[in-house]
């Protein structure tokens, strides 16, 4: 069977060249006889894995040294809880800007263990938008102030950050991580689930300033303090290895294939341009985000007729362009078009469009 075009929002595609490298070093990593699924994360093979995984990020993603690498496990929404439990530590406070469903969910687990409250929020208008916020809007004591960067539901993206002046800035940046360069200085703590844009699922990434990490509540669990993986180099228990291997493969593709973090901003916006013109002109199609707003990630559009909107994803399902159904509380449709999505699927989607389009108006 052919590959498909799989528009899913997560877990997404993997370029076709990281599939095969694993697939190829899947009996025999590289002369040592196993899998790197078999292999013991305590072998000096699998050390140089996770070690070229992390200096392969900080260089991509050009992490300063005053930062730490975790590779963890428990997902993007693991995070919710650590992220509290380890920062919400000074003045138990925390300001939370709620931008859709993650952010929502980040926000409640955090109103677990303290004072976690929304200081803005975009549900007025089914988190259509990114909310303005300034720095008056954020309590002076709050220890942290968190954002959802890419809202892979809803299709928003921050372009400015929020200038929360001495208040540490938290992001989840699961669906957007190494799409565009980043800042991470401006940031105290950035995570990741990799199954977005950078690995199958099962790793974490965490990358969090030093001076952040110690400090967590009395009753965090071991394994839910960053300082128990920062001291131990994301080796104090056996991580996900093989989500590990995947990240590094997809992360030499980025700087040797593509070429890094600008490069891939290019291409990124190239491909988001060709589905947002479209939009922008179809008769039919329309985005659901304010232009200034839109990711270059997920791109949820409707028709504005549920039943044709069905038919939409019966038939480019039938036509190879899968999981193209939008989220339940969206409806429509929603193409997320991360990294690995090559722009010849994007053309091959708009050209689709085309056609139904004319068909049903
Ligand atoms: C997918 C996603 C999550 C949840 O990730 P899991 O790894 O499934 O827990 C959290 N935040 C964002 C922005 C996501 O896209």
């Amino acid at each position: 069977m052919a590959r498909v075009y799989n528009f899913s929002a997560g877990p997404s595609m993997l370029p076709e060249s990281v599939l095969k490298k694993a697939a190829e070093e899947m009996l025999d990593y590289q002369g040592t006889g196993q899998s790197v699924m078999e292999m013991s994360h305590r072998s000096k093979a699998y050390d140089k894995i996770i070690k070229d995984a992390e200096a392969l990020l900080r260089e991509v993603m050009n992490i300063p040294d005053n930062y730490k690498v975790l590779f963890l496990q428990g997902g993007g929404s693991t995070q919710f809880a650590m992220v509290a439990l380890n920062l919400m530590n000074k003045n138990n406070k925390a300001d939370y800007i709620v931008t859709g469903q993650w952010a929502k969910k980040a926000l409640q687990e955090a109103q677990r263990y303290g004072d976690a409250v929304a200081v803005a929020s975009s549900a007025d208008k089914t988190f259509t938008y990114i909310p303005k916020t300034d720095r008056s809007m954020f309590r002076e004591d709050a220890d942290y102030v968190y954002i959802c960067l890419n809202n892979t539901i809803y299709g928003t993206v921050y372009h400015e950050l929020p200038d929360t002046g001495d208040i540490p800035l938290v992001a989840d940046i699961s669906s957007c991580i190494v799409s565009e360069p980043l800042d991470v200085s401006k940031f105290g703590l950035l995570f990741a689930g990799a199954q977005k844009n950078m690995s199958g699922a099962g790793v974490t990434i965490v990358i969090v300033r030093e001076d952040l990490i110690g400090n967590a509540m009395d009753i965090t669990p071991t394994m839910l303090n960053y300082k128990t993986h920062a001291d131990a180099d994301s080796l104090y228990n056996t991580p996900p290895c093989y989500a590990i291997y995947v990240a590094k493969l997809v992360l030499e593709w980025i700087k040797n294939d593509i070429g890094g973090m600008e490069k891939m901003k290019e291409r990124n916006e190239k491909k988001a341009k060709l589905l947002y013109d479209f939009l922008d002109n179809s008769k039919l199609f329309k985005g659901t985000v304010v232009p200034e707003d839109r990711s270059l990630m997920n791109v949820p559009f409707v028709t504005g007729d549920a039943d044709l909107d069905a038919k939409f994803v019966k038939e480019s399902t039938e036509a190879g362009f899968v999981n193209l159904k939008g989220h339940r509380t969206v409806g429509g449709m929603r193409a997320s078009i991360y990294n690995a999505m090559p722009y010849e699927g994007v053309e091959k989607l708009v050209a689709f469009m085309k056609q139904f389009e004319a068909d049903n108006t």
